[in-house]
């Protein structure tokens, strides 16, 4: 590795048209500050950076859609996300915006020292235009029917029905959102950013210099890379965001994704007069923390425009994760389906290190994960209760009750074995702990500080100091109580029970040093009943068997941990339920809502008996190339086998669907599907969340029978 001076890591910037939730603050925010913190207590130079993404079209359709600005959907927003992040602890030197006056600045001169550099192409299209609204029409505000599955509310740049991603020209009929006016086409000019001319450049440098970033990361960009890249409009129709800087260009912003990226650099900026030692310095390293979602974009896209651009430093890693889910379905915040964090804290007030102790704990490092609300409250009750906070307490009350409050002695001549097992534990966690955050594993390195509590329960419970002290009732502290230590007998007992507290305390002190970049609130709890300053938890203090000094009193212990109980996980677990946003009638889901007035007109026997459905056997299962909803699946029919393609690749895994049996339309015409001919079509049927199911018979039988 490289010899890095300074450190710049930043966190993807949320996006400002809700609230966040625990999934953003497991895949990119939790990971982010523990490495930064873990950085800090190494005394590295580091700056983290981070601040609201607020333009794009998404914010516009909120605005219009509550009858407000677009500002004030992102203030609101954006101090909503900016508290939250504040009461969880995440450390960031700037939360910045990308709405503020410097990032607009930024933005425009670095596209425009690109557009001076001859980098882009500029290009003249055909874009529908409504002539009521006065505007251009973003993917996003135009609908009309799909050619694939007839949803008359598919979107301009998909089908949420049946997942095809489409373009605005393959709508039939289509229609404003803005005004309902039927759109017209009309020229427009934008500037595209020709990423094929970097895709030589972007293989060296990833694939063969970057081979020890996460797989699931280097995976996707290798496969991105593989399909060849293309030209990207870098500018949009639209009065809301970073206005393009050029003459003649009056109604066009950059795009969201070219302007957003650059709010890092903008950030810095506004933190430090020396941000350019941050981003300009060769000795610099910089990380990029993210969800998947985001990995085209901050390993792909912004490269290439620091590249293009040039004098910058380009990320070192980008340690993206994977999603994680809730109660086993995935995270959908139009369905409300999330756990926000602004509840969270309302609800567990006190508890922001148990949320960041199960996020991290069970973060989908390397493939989707699950967070339920029956594990949250075992891995508080079993782990942080049970074993940390165990350890701790145990150790401050006996303290107070056989050594008087204050560090007793360490009497080398006579420690044993057991007392030296636990002192190279104490002096070896450093390095397991290290080598787990170094490689962005903070699962494995977390383990390794509950792993260090657990020995030390079981050093106690070895050395039962409390029966030393004459109180023979074995496993119970409190039988010592009120007996000063003077009664009772001096000598070999005394030594023994202060080598015991001696090392646990030494070790609770290495707990507090090693848990502070994941549980930053617990270690400033361990500092108060210790009476030390923060300057112990420097991170070189790890391994250490002398940070508190013989003689020094200690506070009175206070719990770190409270018990949490069956009725607020169940509380939590109906609150989510409850607050699932259904389907609206006569919305543009109506027709997947199981109501009967939802019924297709009435049809013959006949119109039926048109329909040729058959059992089929999938024989093998590939994704499609840049259509994230399909896939492409080769299917036994017994008198022949099929490609048929379908929009299913969000709800089944292809390996899981091998072998399956499936009804298939068998007679319906073959269409393309990106670019791949599909020969038929697979039932399913749809849940009013949305989810899928196929059909099939309820048992194995012959593939090519006959349905009816
Ligand atoms: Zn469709």
């Amino acid at each position: 590795m490289a010899d890095f001076k300074r450190y710049l890591v930043t966190a993807a910037l949320p996006y400002a048209n809700g609230p966040n939730h625990i999934g953003h603050m497991a895949g990119v925010y939790i990971p982010a500050d523990i490495y930064v913190r873990y950085q800090r207590a190494k005394k590295t130079d580091i700056k983290f950076v981070c601040g609201s993404d607020e333009h794009g079209v998404p914010i516009t359709i909120r605005a219009l859609k509550e009858g407000v600005s677009p500002q004030q959907i992102v203030d609101k927003y954006h101090a909503m996300i900016k508290e939250s992040f504040e009461q969880m602890g995440i450390s960031f030197d700037i939360y910045s915006r990308t709405s503020n006056k410097i990032h607009h600045e930024t933005a425009a001169v670095f596209f425009k020292k690109m557009y001076d550099d001859g980098l882009f192409e500029e290009k003249e299209t055909e874009q529908y235009y409504d002539e009521k609204a006065k505007t251009f029409l973003a993917d996003r505000y135009i609908v009309g029917t799909c050619p694939v599955c007839g949803n008359e509310n598919a979107y301009g740049d998909q089908c949420e029905r049946c997942g095809s991603s489409l373009s605005p020209e393959q709508l039939i009929n289509p229609r404003s959102t803005l005004s309902d006016a039927i759109p017209v086409k009309k020229k427009t000019k934008h500037w595209y950013f020709p990423l094929q001319n970097y895709e030589a450049w972007l293989k060296e440098w990833i694939l063969e210099g970057h081979k020890e970033w996460k797989n699931n990361v280097y995976g996707q960009c290798k496969s991105w890379l593989d399909n060849g890249l293309q030209s990207r409009a870098m500018t949009r129709d639209s009065n809301w965001g970073v206005k393009v800087p050029l003459p003649g260009a009056e109604g066009k912003v950059l795009y969201v994704w070219f302007d957003a990226p650059i709010g890092y650099i903008s950030a810095t900026k506004e933190l430090t007069d020396q941000w350019a030692d941050y981003w300009c310095k060769e000795d610099t390293r910089l990380i990029h923390f993210i969800g998947k979602d985001n990995i085209v974009f901050h390993c792909i896209i912004f490269p290439a425009m620091l590249r293009a651009h040039g004098g910058f430093v380009l990320p070192d890693n980008v340690p993206a994760n994977e999603f994680l889910n809730i109660e086993g379905d995935k995270v959908s915040t139009s369905r409300n389906w999330a756990v926000w964090v602004h509840e969270y804290l309302k609800d567990f007030p006190g508890c922001e290190d148990v949320l960041r102790y199960v996020l991290c704990a069970n973060a989908p490092e390397t493939k989707d994960n699950d967070f339920n609300w029956k594990d949250f409250q075992e891995r508080n009750n079993s782990e942080l209760v049970a074993i940390f906070g165990n350890f701790v307490n145990r150790v401050f009350v006996l303290i107070h009750k056989l050594c008087g409050g204050k560090v007793p002695k360490l009497h080398e001549d006579i420690l044993d074995e057991t007392d030296r097992t636990i002192m190279r534990e104490i002096e070896s966690a450093k390095a397991k702990v290290e080598s787990g955050l170094e490689q962005f594993k903070f699962r494995d390195a977390l383990f390794e500080v509950i792993d260090l509590s657990r020995k030390g329960n079981k050093y106690l419970q070895e050395k039962e100091p409390w029966k030393k002290a004459g109180q023979l009732e074995a496993g119970s502290p409190s039988a010592a109580e009120g007996l000063p230590k003077a009664q009772r007998e001096s000598g070999v007992n005394q030594k023994l029970i202060d080598n015991c507290l001696h090392l646990s305390l030494q070790l609770t002190a290495n707990l507090a040093i090693l848990i502070n970049p994941f549980l930053p609130f617990t270690a400033r709890k361990l500092l108060h009943i210790m009476k030390v300053v923060d300057k112990i938890l420097d991170w070189e203090n790890a391994g250490k068997l002398k940070l508190l000094s013989v003689g020094y009193s200690l506070r009175a212990p206070e719990l770190l941990f409270r018990k949490i109980e069956d009725a607020e996980v169940v509380a939590q677990v109906e609150k989510l339920k409850a607050g699932l946003v259904k389907p609206e009638v006569g919305s543009q889901k109506s027709e997947i809502s199981p109501q009967t007035s939802d019924l297709k007109p009435q049809i013959q026997y006949d119109d039926f008996a048109k329909l040729d459905l058959r059992v089929g056997t999938i024989l093998s299962v590939e994704k499609v190339e840049k259509a994230d909803k399909l896939l492409k699946l080769e299917v036994d029919l017994g008198f022949e086998k099929r490609i048929i393609v379908s929009g299913i690749a969000l709800h089944f895994k292809p390996e899981d669907l091998i072998g399956k049996q499936v009804v298939i339309v068998a007679n319906l015409a073959p269409r393309k599907l990106k670019g791949v001919e599909s020969n038929g079509m697979i039932l399913s049927a749809e849940d009013e969340n949305g989810k899928l199911y196929l059909i099939n018979p309820e048992e194995i039988i012959n593939p090519g029978a006959g349905i009816s």
